[in-house]
């Protein structure tokens, strides 16, 4: 297809400049306010409420969401590694740390001395973390983790009894104690998917099975956001939520409040005319005679490509399309009839309050889940972080 003819666009510069030290280009702002909210509703319906704080917080600031979640509720902390866990203890967080998912010869000897409890999917992680205890003169706290039927992380119910056995016997020689049994759902975001019932069949029936090989765990822990919200069956002592207290809902059950708002600053303006081709491919050719407006996010910031020719952002108290294809860094905006100016500010995300799109938004116009979009942010951008107590 033959280039469009080149268009005739007419580049405003910016008359004064923008003054040093104004805006420093994107921002991403991270409300704990709203963290600490959506923890207190959460810990509301959770006898114990652990806070998952894995992939940095689901890309909120590890630190600061499980401060702010501790401050509101939570009790513990989840994540996935070790490392995870021992940053955690770095940064002074002297709660109880589960840690889940780990490789066989994963730092556990670390763990134990820092006091971080791990979950074993089966008998090779519980001799690997006996043998770490033994190493380093502890008692080891674990988890038992259950396959409760998505064919993932946790041991197969067929290997149940075999590994409460064994976590028995390293019991008895002093270097585990079985503090927890878990299981995780597939289906918890489709309230009343019998795919509940069955792990919950599973899960009580798992439990009695640690009972009845001589095993004391005082906390059984299933659910996170999704049963939390909306299944009170799967409670049990502790609910591990993520998503809910960033403010993401996957049953679309219940009004929590997103905590992050992604805005850029416009760098350039033009006005191009009717047939003018935007961006890589001209995947997109002005309808008519039209302003344009560069924001300098793009898909490197964790903006998807794949929401090309849906997205929209918030310019002007407008809500405008971005146009052509998301660019690494940059995607342009059409104002229309409304020429934005250098300097004016998009909200590309936020809580939605003001008309701007949210990250709900982006995840549907690109066909991916909230939790996708808020963990892939790109480290470039530039982060603030509002303390509760300055916005509660
Ligand atoms: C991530 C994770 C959670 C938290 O799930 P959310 O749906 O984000 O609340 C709980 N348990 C396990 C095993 C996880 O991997």
């Amino acid at each position: 297809m033959p280039c469009a003819p080149l268009a005739a666009s007419v580049v405003r510069t910016v008359d004064p400049p923008p003054p040093p030290g104004g805006t420093a280009g994107p921002e991403l702002t991270v409300d704990l306010a709203a963290i600490a909210g959506n923890t207190r509703l959460l810990a509301a319906r959770a006898a114990r409420l652990m806070a998952v704080v894995k992939a940095d917080g689901f890309g909120h600031g590890a630190a600061d969401a499980a401060r702010a979640a501790l401050g509101a509720g939570a009790t513990s902390l989840g994540v996935t590694s070790v490392e995870e866990a021992m940053s955690l203890r770095t940064e002074g967080f002297r709660v109880p740390i589960l840690s889940w998912l780990n490789p066989v010869d994963a730092a556990f000897e670390e763990a134990l001395r820092a006091d971080v409890s791990v979950a074993v999917p089966g008998q090779e992680h519980l001799a690997a973390v006996a043998s770490a205890a033994s190493r380093a003169g502890r008692t080891a706290r674990v988890h038992l983790h259950l396959d409760t039927g998505m064919a993932r992380d946790g041991a197969a119910p067929g290997q149940w009894a075999e590994l409460c056995q064994q976590a028995r016997e390293a019991e008895r020689a002093g270097l585990v104690r079985v503090i927890g049994v878990m299981g995780h759902l597939g289906c918890a975001d489709t309230p009343g998917d019998p795919c509940t019932d069955r792990a919950l069949a599973l899960f009580r029936e798992a439990s009695n099975a640690a009972a009845r090989a001589g095993l004391r765990p005082a906390v059984r822990h299933l659910a996170a956001t999704s049963a939390t919200l909306t299944d009170p069956r799967t409670r049990f002592d502790l609910c591990r939520v993520g998503a809910g207290l960033y403010g993401i809902d996957p049953t679309r059950t219940t009004r929590l409040r997103p905590a992050l708002t992604l805005r850029a600053p416009v760098v350039s303006v033009r006005t191009v005319p009717a047939g003018a081709g935007a961006g890589y491919g001209h995947a997109w050719t002005a309808p008519r005679r039209t302003n344009l407006a560069l924001l300098p996010v793009g898909y490197a910031d964790g903006l998807p490509r794949a929401a090309s020719g849906r997205a929209e952002v918030l310019l002007g108290g407008r809500r405008c399309p971005v146009v052509g294809q998301v660019s690494m860094d940059q995607v342009i905006v059409d104002c229309g009839e409304h020429a934005a100016a250098l300097g004016d500010v998009a909200t590309v995300f936020g809580t939605g309050d003001g008309g701007e799109p949210t990250v709900r938004d982006w995840a549907g116009w690109s066909g991916t889940l909230e939790h996708e979009i808020v963990t892939g942010l790109g480290t470039r951008l530039r982060r603030t972080v509002h303390h509760a107590e300055e916005t509660a």
